[in-house]
């Protein structure tokens, strides 16, 4: 078992995501929607999919709050699960978030068809647990900003399935 601890820019929340095989059953991705860019601040969000049974908070569990977005329609990228299988254009989902109440750092977050996954936010692994899921591709590629570069070595998607 390989254990991938993580915790909130505070330190109030740690948890732990517990693999048999990170390769097989961890992906790391690279999401430039509109989403991701305003929830993270950035250009893009990093996020780790994980199966959820995998992740447990360790500490401050009490300090964990939610938000639940109505992301709408697919085709305005404006969403931030980057999810396989994301049918029905048109339809409202909501995406489901976590944060540290305390200092207002990202956790993790998922749509409604993420099935059995989540998406923890990458920063938040320790530095030994992020070196054990890089990135292996980048989504809503046509989000990108114009002086963000394609990262050489990994899948680039338009949208999400393409
Ligand atoms: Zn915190
Ligand atoms: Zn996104």
């Amino acid at each position: 078992m390989t254990p991938l601890p993580g915790r909130c820019a505070c330190g109030a929340i740690r948890f732990v995501i517990s693999l048999t095989d990170p390769d097989a059953q961890a992906r790391t991705s690279i999401c430039h929607c509109h989403a991701c860019k305003r929830f993270t601040g950035g250009e893009h969000a990093v996020t780790t999919r994980v199966p959820r049974s995998a992740f447990a908070f360790t500490r401050g569990a009490e300090h964990v709050r939610v938000h639940e977005a109505d992301m709408g329609s697919r085709s305005d990228g404006d969403r931030g699960e980057e999810g396989e299988g994301q049918a029905g254009g048109g339809r409202k989902s909501a995406l489901h978030r976590e944060f540290c109440g305390v200092c207002g750092g990202p956790l993790l977050e998922y749509g409604p068809n993420a099935g059995d996954n989540i998406y923890v936010f990458y920063g938040t692994l320790e530095d030994h647990a992020r070196g054990q899921v890089e990135p292996r591709g980048e989504f809503f590629c046509r989000l990108r900003d114009p002086w963000m570069p394609e990262i050489e070595g990994l899948f680039q998607k338009q949208e999400i399935n393409e």
